[in-house]
């Protein structure tokens, strides 16, 4: 049996982007993608009830966690505070992967909500910092191993549900 990897929806190619684009993974092996994982295609913005296309937006402040605990804001570049519908759509994401067993999740780099490692600095300058965004930071204190498009080969290497 498969195990199940919960996926960006951007990365598959779905045009979900703040932008209205897709940011779907080229140089990877999608056959053994597909023959390791069943994938679970999922936008936190999206599930928080988000239009797209959408103002960029960071977080101004600190990092994902921080927006869960409300020490910190997510706000659009248009000075609007979405904060509530990050943090909704990551608990939709949670549910969602648990539901459906996720135990990993492959999620785009850098972004306010699916970042596993650097996020944008809320300057708005094009600038990252170390951070995660508001739904790897939720998943991963789940227990849920969060991996982003740069790692699949190391993803790949996992053994069983990781
Ligand atoms: Fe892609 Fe995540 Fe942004 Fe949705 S929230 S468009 S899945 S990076």
């Amino acid at each position: 049996k498969k195990a199940k990897l919960l996926i960006s929806a951007c990365l598959l190619g779905q045009p979900v982007r703040y932008d209205g684009q897709s940011k779907p993974m080229r140089d990877v092996d999608w056959t053994k993608i597909h023959d390791r994982f069943e994938l679970i295609p999922a936008c936190p913005e999206c599930l928080g009830g988000l239009p797209t296309p959408r103002p960029a937006a960071e977080i101004i402040g600190g990092s994902g966690n921080d927006v869960l605990t409300q020490q910190a804001s997510v706000q659009s570049g248009d000075g609007q505070d979405v904060s509530q519908a990050f943090i909704s759509g990551a608990w939709q994401t949670l549910r969602l992967a648990q539901q459906s067993d996720c135990k990993l999740a492959l999620l785009k780099a850098n972004s306010p909500s699916c970042g596993n490692r650097q996020i944008y600095d809320g300057s708005f300058g094009n600038t990252l910092r170390d951070g995660q965004g508001v739904t790897a930071s939720l998943l991963s204190q789940h227990g849920i191993r969060v991996w982003n498009e740069e790692e699949v080969d190391a993803l790949l290497r996992q053994d069983g549900d990781g």
